[in-house]
């Protein structure tokens, strides 16, 4: 379960509502029974569940070690694509170990972006993650910016040491993912960024190429915005992980 807050041990910690009620009538989990506790920032523990006063609460009993970081930090800057599909990378991108998500509109993107609504939008998107999160027990959350332009994405990858771009006209030997990443053998922060139902226009692609991105292709078939994004993520992760 993810606490909003630093923990230490010893602390008596009340769980939230939904947390609690996952605890009591969801799990059904009697006194002492030990669950796992993570702030969210890289840290995780084991506690123990208290019931007080019709509450629930968890005492913090000890700090646990964190297998679950991926060996590189992975920023995936993605095009916005529609509900179904967003939900689901959202999901499978946070399994898979992102650590920060960008949504972007492009030149050709769809989906609209009411600035009204992105803030409930933000509000159902931040609960999918942390849910994946909590499923697949990592300690970290994903953090996700709001809906960002094209030049803000650009922006945004200043800091990245590896900047790929998947681009489906790259060549699919000389850029292959595997090619380019051997070029950078121990980075922190490798930024990708992944198009939306209707991919890039070249010009875009040369604009990312301008501030440093590499095209790299992901084989000879035109995959889904979604499959190309989450293959992307499992090739970075196993190539770092060897
Ligand atoms: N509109 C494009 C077309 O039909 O030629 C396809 C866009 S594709 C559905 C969406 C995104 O997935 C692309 O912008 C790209 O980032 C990524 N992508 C898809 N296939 C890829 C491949 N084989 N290699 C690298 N990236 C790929």
């Amino acid at each position: 379960y993810f606490l909003h807050k630093p923990l230490q041990v010893h602390d008596l910690v009340e769980m939230e509502p939904e947390q609690a009620h996952h605890i009591q009538h969801v799990m059904r989990m009697k006194p002492d029974e030990i669950i796992r506790l993570a702030d969210g920032k890289g840290h995780m523990y084991y506690a123990h569940v208290v019931f007080r006063d019709h509450k629930v609460f968890a005492c913090v009993d000890e700090e646990m070690e964190d297998h679950t970081r991926t060996p590189v930090d992975m920023i995936l800057a993605q095009g916005l694509i529609k509900k179904e599909k967003w939900d689901f990378l959202l999901q499978k991108s946070a399994e898979l170990g992102v650590q920060r998500i960008i949504p972007f509109t492009s030149s050709r993107t769809v989906v609209k972006t009411k600035d009204e609504k992105v803030d409930k939008k933000r509000l159902r998107w931040n609960k999918i993650l942390q849910e994946a999160c909590e499923q697949c027990k990592r300690s970290t959350l994903v953090a996700l910016d709001s809906p960002k332009s094209f030049a803000e994405l650009i922006k945004a990858s200043e800091d990245a040491d590896v900047k790929l771009i998947a681009y489906e006209r790259a060549d699919v030997k000389s850029a292959h993912v595997k090619e380019v990443l051997q070029k950078y053998p121990a980075p922190h922060k490798v930024f990708i960024v992944v198009g939306c139902e209707g991919g890039f226009s070249e010009d875009e692609v040369i604009q990312l190429e301008e501030v440093g991105f590499h095209r790299v292709s992901l084989g000879a078939r035109i995959l889904r915005a979604e499959t190309a994004a989450l293959s992307l993520l499992a090739c970075i992760s196993f190539f770092y992980e060897m």
